[in-house]
């Protein structure tokens, strides 16, 4: 049991959308906060050890719920995946799980991996053999031969270097559902629409037969777990959200009436801004093909639009990086805060977005997400004031303390108690 903490004089942004509390104090008993509040010496536990949060914000940790943990941000997708043996990945895993929690990521939900690694990184992090996030794992996506989530070309599938289960026809695809919630799944996910990546305008099709999607998600539900879709196009993100999907990853085109359809059946967004602005910002120079930018530029502005239609339409806004796809490095959750700002978001509903909102979607929101007296000690420290200046997030070295589950696990950008 970790020892009792308090957390002294920093200003509280508790992710639950309330206007900060200056000279807070946060105290933490075991693994749960016991207090959040204004600063009260009377209340802090003799032997409580302090930390200090003056000049500092105090927030639960981030979270990124769209992050694929195998893949190490390269240009080239295809050369990550062969490039890497399999005993090679998984350090390279345990490298990116230190990454994401040193930045103040103390959640994540993986979308699709190598080998059932996401769900391996997990139990290790849970065994006390890995330092790392809370994981929400998906496994590996379900994709159509040539869909998507198929990153390798049909002359070099190796089923275990794949990060999607690759099925055509009814029967195949609930298998391969199945095949997730045996291996740990928590969620599905389902690629259904071509993305930025894909050549030829696929970015407007969908991939799975509508009898293929609705066995995915059937068979999903039945057994509990919730879905999440890879889906750009306005018939991609209407069938998902009718079907009862959790929510829509990426969204480029989730117009108006996507807007009132979620908000009305309760899915949630998670535009995955991070990596849309990677591809634009850096894809010349590390030799994306034009394409590929082109994909993203044609679309940018009017996704920034759609973001803050939704979110006032009412519609749950979660944050989702895509931290390990093209050019997005692992722990980037305070670069989606900022471009959720850059959207129309003011600060304090930016974090609150990514962290009690991802909560809620990710259905874990008792137990995290924010900071309240009873909930796991999930919580940063951050230097200066992240209202004021979002971009303080954005940097892992200004994370003066990340704590998971009331234990310090990093501290400016390093890890500590380390493993
Ligand atoms: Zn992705």
């Amino acid at each position: 049991m970790p020892a009792a903490k308090a957390i002294v004089g920093g200003q509280i942004i508790d992710g639950t959308g309330a206007e900060p509390i200056r000279n807070g104090l946060v105290l933490i008993d075991g693994e749960r906060i016991a207090y959040v509040g204004r600063e009260d010496a009377r209340r802090i536990p003799p032997g409580a050890v302090r930390i200090d949060a003056a000049g500092a914000s105090v927030l639960p940790g981030l979270m990124d719920a769209h992050v694929h943990i195998s893949l190490n941000a390269p240009s080239d997708l295809v050369a990550d995946l062969t490039g890497r043996s399999i005993g090679r990945i998984a350090f390279d895993v345990a490298a990116n799980l230190r990454d994401t929690v040193a930045a103040g990521v103390t959640t994540i939900r993986t979308v699709s991996d190598v080998a059932h690694l996401d769900i391996a990184a997990r139990d290790a992090i849970r065994r006390g053999v890995a330092v790392g996030p809370r994981i929400v794992p998906c496994g590996k996506g379900l994709t159509t031969t040539g869909g998507h989530g198929q990153l390798l070309p049909c002359w070099l599938c190796m089923s275990h270097g794949e990060i999607s289960d690759v099925v055509d026809g009814v029967d195949a695809v609930r298998k391969a559902v199945r095949r997730q919630i045996q291996a740990g799944a928590h969620w599905i996910k389902v690629f259904q629409t071509g993305g930025v990546i894909d050549p030829e305008g696929r970015i407007d099709a969908e991939e799975f037969t509508p009898s293929e999607f609705d066995a995915a998600v059937e068979t999903a539900h039945i057994a509990g777990l919730p879905v999440a879709v890879h889906a750009h196009n306005r018939p991609g993100i209407l069938r998902s959200i009718r079907a009862g999907c959790r929510s829509i990853e990426h969204g480029m085109h989730f117009d108006e009436e996507c807007a009132a359809e979620a908000a009305q059946r309760g899915a949630y967004y998670v535009p995955t801004l991070t990596v849309m602005d990677r591809i634009i910002r850096h894809g010349a120079q590390a030799g994306l093909p034009a394409y590929m930018i082109d994909n993203v530029r044609q679309r940018t502005s009017k996704h920034h639009e759609y973001v803050k239609a939704a979110f006032d339409a009412g519609v749950g806004i979660a944050c989702g990086t895509d931290a390990g796809s093209l050019l997005t490095p692992h722990g980037s959750a305070g670069r989606e805060v900022v471009h959720f700002v850059d959207c129309g978001l003011t600060p304090v509903q930016a974090i609150a977005t990514a962290t009690r909102t991802t909560a809620r979607m990710l259905k874990i929101d008792e137990e995290t997400g924010s900071l309240e007296a009873g909930k796991r000690a999930d919580i940063i420290v951050v230097d200066g004031d992240a209202v004021a200046n979002p971009r303080a997030l954005e940097v892992a070295s200004n994370m003066r303390q990340v704590l998971v589950n009331g234990r310090v696990v990093a501290e400016r950008g390093r890890i500590v108690n380390g493993i």
